[in-house]
C-alpha cells in the first residue's frame, strides 16, 4: 500500500503545557513517522491563511488569536492512511466526545484549544504541507 502524508499542528494549550513529546509518542505508536518537524510562532496572516475557511464561523477571530498566542510544532507525518489515522489518533473536534485514548480525549481543554491539528482530506494534506515545508525539508 502506498505511504500518504499528512500535516500537523501542536497547538499552543499543549507546547504551552510541555506536551510535544507526549504528543508525538501517540503518533508514533498509531505507526506514523514524524518526517518533518519545527516549532515556530505564527504569524496573524499565517493563521488567517491556515485556518481561512473557517473566516465565516464566529469563533474565527478566537481561533486565530490563540494560534499566534504560544508557539506551535508543525509537522509532516507519513505512512499508510496518514490523513485518516491522524484523524483517529487525535479524536473528535470536541474533547467531550473524543473517544478513550485519542489525543484530544487525553490532552485537549475545550473545543476550541484542542491541542491538535491534523488535514482532513489529502488535497488539503499537499496545501497545507506546501504552506509550511519546502520539499527539501522533508525527509522520508
Ligand atoms: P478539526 O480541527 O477537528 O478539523 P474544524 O476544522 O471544524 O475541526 O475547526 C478547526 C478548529 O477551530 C478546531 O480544531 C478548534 O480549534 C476550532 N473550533 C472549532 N469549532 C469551534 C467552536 N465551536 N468554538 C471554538 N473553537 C472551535
Ligand atoms: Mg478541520
Amino acid at each position: 500500500m502506498a505511504l500518504e502524508r499528512t500535516f500537523s499542528i501542536i497547538k499552543p494549550d499543549a507546547t504551552r503545557r510541555n506536551l510535544t513529546g507526549a504528543i508525538n509518542s501517540y503518533i508514533e505508536k498509531a505507526g506514523l513517522r514524524i518526517v518533518a518537524q519545527k516549532r515556530m510562532l505564527l504569524t496573524r496572516a499565517q493563521a488567517e491563511t491556515f485556518y481561512g475557511v473557517h473566516k465565516e464561523r464566529p469563533f474565527f477571530g478566537e481561533l486565530v488569536d490563540f494560534m499566534i498566542s504560544e508557539p506551535i510544532v508543525v509537522q509532516v507525518l507519513e505512512g499508510e492512511n496518514a490523513v485518516a489515522k491522524y484523524r483517529d489518533v487525535m479524536g473528535a473536534t470536541n474533547p467531550a466526545n473524543a473517544a478513550e485514548g485519542t489525543i484530544r480525549k487525553d490532552f485537549a481543554l475545550s473545543v476550541g484549544e484542542n491541542s491538535a491539528h491534523g488535514s482532513d482530506s489529502q488535497e488539503n494534506a499537499a496545501i497545507e504541507i506546501a504552506q509550511f515545508f519546502a520539499g527539501n525539508e522533508i525527509v522520508g
